[in-house]
């Protein structure tokens, strides 16, 4: 016999999950189906996020800082301590620890919810017919008057430089090192590249990272990316720009790497070799042929403005779509389909959305930067505000960085936030909301911020955008 729901989700990352929680607290009769095995052979719902991505690399960030501190910072503070090591088995684990806690979560809430789940891999078939090889080992077949494709994305592998998931690898790799490698080579001066290559650098690798464009962070404003190459500079990450790797090949127990230079030619070996030039949809398996669901020439499920595939009732949301590859995108982006599927209102802004580097400083940013308002014509005024002159980010011990403001040169609507500091990550929520209700940077000034805290830095570059800020000359 079929089962039938009102929504089938395919797919239990941060797409998936919130989409189909959400689905089930609406009333729809809610199914979610996902492939996913955790390390301890169990259902590992919450996708790339929870399992290799967001939540991992959080983690290992939150131990390299402490051990990078307690060597770098912390004699400043008048604490000292002897034969300071670190045990990457611990480090590890406490990350699996976490994993595991917040996937077993997952089971909870889709319980409680009242969603079915079934672990297993789907295929959409035509009619809205959807086939579960379930991991048990049985096929089952459901019935959806609505299905949500949320399949995610996984790694680009650089032709020729294939993964081996041990000396070539990519981020499910780099979260599970057994031993802190000598050598790191890192291909892709990206989120990924950044953020990993700060835990083992952290941790007293040797860290390169190749970059094929010129330009360092070319997504982040300009002025944010100045000060974040020169912090990384700072920190020993050594970042190659314009850098090609021709080749790169295990020999022993070291990869090989070639790069293309404006110098010729030069190979260079390390103990492991990160791949990290992005991500592609995932939609191996997915789709059988008569479904109906078009792919896009990039391999993406092609979706309109709501999400809605070229088959009727059937959606597509997450990185598996267009848009960045956020995991609170693909949250967002299912409750909008549900909540139209609901016969509610659905929205997601996209010039709304906050990035963020959890990198030391961390980067923030939501709107536009300084170069997409000149390329686009659009006239604008500028504050800014150094977290050396805020006394929180100095009794912290967290000086660098600063707070850049946007806002339109007319009608003073905020037009973007750029944050690299201490907390940014946390900072640039007010932004977001400003944003959101197309607030000004005269409401950011008039709004009173708590003493002593970094958000005083966001406040005084709102004032400075007005010539008024307190403790800098404007
Ligand atoms: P995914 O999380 O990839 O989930 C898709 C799920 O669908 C997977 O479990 C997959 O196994 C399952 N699936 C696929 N096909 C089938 C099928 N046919 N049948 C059954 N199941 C199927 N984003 C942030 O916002 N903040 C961060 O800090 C952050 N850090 C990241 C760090 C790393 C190292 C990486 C790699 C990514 C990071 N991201 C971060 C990006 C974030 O992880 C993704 O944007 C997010 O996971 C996308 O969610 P999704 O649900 O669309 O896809
Ligand atoms: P990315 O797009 O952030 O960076 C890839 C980098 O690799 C780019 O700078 C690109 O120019 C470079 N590159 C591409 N091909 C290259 C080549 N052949 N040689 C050298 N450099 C090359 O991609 P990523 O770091 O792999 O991350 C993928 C996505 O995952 C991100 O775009 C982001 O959406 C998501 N993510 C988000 C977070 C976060 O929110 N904090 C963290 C990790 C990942």
């Amino acid at each position: 016999m079929t089962d039938k729901f009102d929504l089938i989700v395919i797919g239990a990352g941060p797409a998936g999950y919130v989409a189909a929680i959400h689905a089930a607290q609406l009333g729809l009769k809610t199914a979610c189906i996902d492939k996913s095995i955790g390390k301890d052979g169990q259902a590992a719902p919450g996708g790339t996020c929870l399992n290799v991505g967001c939540i991992p690399s959080k983690a290992l960030l939150d131990s390299s800082k402490h051990y990078d501190h307690l060597q770098h910072t912390y004699a400043e503070h008048g604490i000292s301590a002897d034969n300071v090591s670190m045990n990457v088995a611990t480090m590890i684990g406490r990350k699996d620890k976490i994993v595991k806690q917040l996937t077993g979560g997952i089971s909870q809430l889709f319980k409680a919810n009242k969603v079915t789940f079934f672990h297993g891999t789907a295929t959409l078939e035509k009619d809205h017919r959807v086939t579960v090889n379930q991991i048990s080992g049985d096929a089952i077949e459901l019935e959806g008057k609505n299905i949500l494709l949320a399949s995610g994305s996984v790694s680009i592998e650089i032709p020729g430089i294939a993964f081996d998931g041990e000396y070539i690898i990519d981020n499910i790799g780099a979260l599970d090192i057994d031993s802190v490698p000598k050598r790191l080579g890192v291909i892709g001066a990206g989120v990924i590249g950044l953020e990993l290559g700060s835990v083992w650098s952290r941790l007293g690798s040797e860290v390169t990272i190749f970059e094929a464009l010129p330009e360092f962070l070319g997504v982040a404003d300009k002025d944010i990316a100045k000060l974040a190459a020169r912090e990384f500079r700072k920190q020993k990450l050594d970042i190659k720009l314009n850098t090609m790797v021709k080749s790169a090949g295990v020999k022993g127990q070291q990869v090989e790497v070639t790069i293309d230079t404006k110098d010729g030619e030069q190979q260079l070996s390390f103990d492991r070799l990160l791949v990290a030039v992005g991500r592609k949809a995932f939609t191996e398996g997915l789709l059988a042929e008569d479904c109906g669901v078009k792919l896009s020439d990039r391999g993406q499920i092609e979706v309109d403005d709501n999400c809605l595939t070229s088959s009727a009732n059937v959606y597509a949301i997450g990185d598996a779509v267009r848009g960045p590859m956020l995991a609170h995108k693909a949250s967002e982006e299912g409750v909008a389909v549900v909540n139209r599927i609901a016969g509610k209102h659905g929205h997601l802004d996209f010039n709304t959305i906050p990035w963020v580097i959890y990198t030391e400083p961390e980067i923030a940013w939501v709107g536009k930067t300084e170069q997409q308002l000149e390329a686009d014509g659009i006239e604008y005024k500028s504050g800014s505000f150094p977290f050396a002159a805020n006394g929180r980010a100095l009794a912290g011990g967290a000086p660098a960085g600063m707070v850049k403001l946007l806002a339109d040169a007319t009608t003073d609507e905020l037009l973007g936030a750029h944050i690299i500091g201490a907390n940014a990550s946390e900072l640039i929520a007010e932004c977001v909301v400003t944003m959101e209700f197309h607030g000004s940077s005269e409401d950011l000034a008039l709004i009173v911020h708590a003493h002593p805290t970094l958000s005083e830095a966001v406040h005084e570059a709102a004032l400075n955008i007005h010539k008024h800020a307190i403790h800098r000359v404007n």
